[in-house]
């Protein structure tokens, strides 16, 4: 199975244009969806999930014409927005089978089964009669995950999971979620690279509404090597680095910064070459760097 999106574009009301002429196709497994604050990868994820449509352009998921057949996309996708809100006294047990009531299992027993397996998948079992409200970030979006997997979709999108969990919530999730995508596409939209890295066997890098680099996260990385410098500079310096190299990002390191340059040969006296890392990718992509000649 196969998500094609194909020449997708979305200009809203203000004059903003989300969605630039974006093709893309994505299959089975992990997908990272990169991007900065206001890249658009929102807009993507909704108009991919039916929450809105797009001016032009075409998206299929198998046979399922995504902006014609909305209803069809329905029956087989599983959502988990950024945040869901619930109602205070709910149990995760009762929001579960509220959930499956909507997503059309109508048999009681069938509700029941699924729910308590959902539960059990990710690990909330013990907590099933604990209203969710009172659950940690972590727990609420096991909760979200559970929910995103009624009907036994074939698309999951999930949208900026892990801002907010602590780094064992966060494990847990991954590994979760890594389990969930054997079978199925599950595009994971965010601005940590980090999560794409661990994560993700396919990603894509998206900046003003249009992909800027795609590929598996080992050969995107691996495309930068011989060309990352780094060097640590003093603060009043900053101006004139950024004026006369290509800095892909400054980082502070005790309270220096710690340049890293794209170039390919050696810039100059003090510079140190580095492993290229999948942030140096995000950076070199999204600040739009030229290529060195
Ligand atoms: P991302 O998810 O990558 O942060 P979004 O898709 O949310 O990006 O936003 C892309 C651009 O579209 C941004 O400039 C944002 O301000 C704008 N935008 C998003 N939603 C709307 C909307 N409903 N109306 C007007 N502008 C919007």
């Amino acid at each position: 199975m196969k998500l094609n999106i194909k020449k997708l574009n979305k200009t809203y009301g203000n004059g903003v244009k989300a969605l630039n002429n974006l093709s893309l196709e994505i299959e089975t497994g992990m997908f990272g969806l990169l991007g900065p604050n206001g890249a658009g990868k929102s807009s993507l994820m909704r108009t991919l999930a039916t929450l809105q449509e797009a001016d032009s352009g075409t998206a299929h998921l198998g046979e399922i014409d995504i902006l014609k057949n909305p209803n069809e996309l329905r029956k087989v996708l599983g959502y988990l927005p950024q945040e869901f809100g619930v109602y205070p006294k709910i149990t995760a047990k009762q929001l579960l089978d509220h959930l499956a009531v909507l997503k059309g299992i109508s048999s009681r027993k069938e509700r029941k089964e699924l729910v308590n397996y959902l539960l059990q998948k990710v690990n909330l079992y013990e907590k099933r009669n604990k209203a969710v409200k009172g659950f940690s970030g972590g727990m609420k979006q096991r909760v979200g995950i559970a929910q995103a997997l009624i009907g036994n979709p074939k698309l999951i999108i999930v949208d900026e999971p892990t801002a907010g969990l602590d780094p064992g919530e966060r494990n847990r999730f991954h590994n979760l979620l890594a389990d969930v995508a054997e079978n199925v596409i599950v595009i994971l939209s965010t601005h940590i690279v980090e999560d794409v890295r661990e994560l993700c066997q396919n990603m894509a890098i998206m900046n003003h509404g249009q992909l800027v680099c795609q590929g598996k996260p080992q050969d995107v990385t691996e495309a930068l090597k011989h060309q990352v410098w780094q060097k640590m500079i003093q603060r009043n310096e900053l101006e004139s680095y950024t004026n006369n190299y290509k800095v892909i990002s400054t980082k502070m390191v005790g309270g220096k910064p710690l340049i890293h340059v794209l170039s390919d040969k050696n810039p100059g006296e003090g510079f140190q070459k580095v492993r290229p890392t999948l942030e140096d990718v995000f950076f070199s992509k999204i600040n739009q760097v030229q290529q060195p000649n």
